[in-house]
């Protein structure tokens, strides 16, 4: 401490001019800048309302797919859970009973799906590897939540709107619509 103060320099200050202490031509140069600004273009959006176009390498929410009849694709193979290096992607299989056909497209379905939006780093690998084209990932983003459980995501948030009983959502989620 002692060294410090040694080494302290008192450094004298420039006197202000009597231009300088009129203060107002700053006022005015610094209003001027202003003024110029408001008639160039704006670089920020009014988010959510306005959203920029997303990059074609974007990858956002994930969906599960159904077929053209409505029927989910997913025949809970595991495979997109294996290639998942977050671990992120959890399931449980089912069989499908008669009766079913125009739920499910295969004989297994996923009676459970679930992704932990929180440990997912949107790397697509769940894409890729499905066999099925059951599950992509969309141009939405993950929305925030106040709790953990929140971000885990189940088929409810999942699962694609139906194509017969609501084809605009089915198009929207699809980007049809843009
Ligand atoms: S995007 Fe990547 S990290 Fe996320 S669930 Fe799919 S494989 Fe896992
Ligand atoms: S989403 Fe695809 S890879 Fe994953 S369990 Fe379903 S069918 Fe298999």
């Amino acid at each position: 401490m002692q060294a410090l103060t040694q080494r302290a320099k008192a450094v004298d200050r420039k006197p202000m001019t009597w231009w300088e202490k009129l203060y107002l031509p700053s006022i005015l140069k610094g209003m001027a800048i202003t003024f110029g600004h408001s008639f160039k273009k704006r670089p920020t959006i009014n988010y959510p309302e306005e959203t920029r176009p997303f990059s074609p390498v974007f990858r956002g929410l994930h969906v599960l797919n159904r077929d053209e009849e409505g029927r989910e694709r997913c025949t809970a193979c595991g495979l997109c859970a294996v290639a998942c290096p977050a671990e992120a992607i959890t399931m449980e299989a089912a069989e499908r009973i008669e009766g079913e056909e125009n739920l499910y497209r295969e004989e297994k379905y996923a009676a459970k799906y679930e992704i932990n939006m929180l440990r997912c780093i949107f790397c697509g690998l769940c894409e890729e590897a499905c066999p099925k084209d059951a599950i992509y990932l969309s141009e939405t983003f993950a929305p925030s939540n106040y709790t953990r459980k929140g971000f885990i995501y189940g088929k409810d948030e999942l699962l694609i709107p139906h194509p017969i009983q609501d084809p605009e959502g089915y198009a929207k989620a699809k980007g049809l619509n843009n």
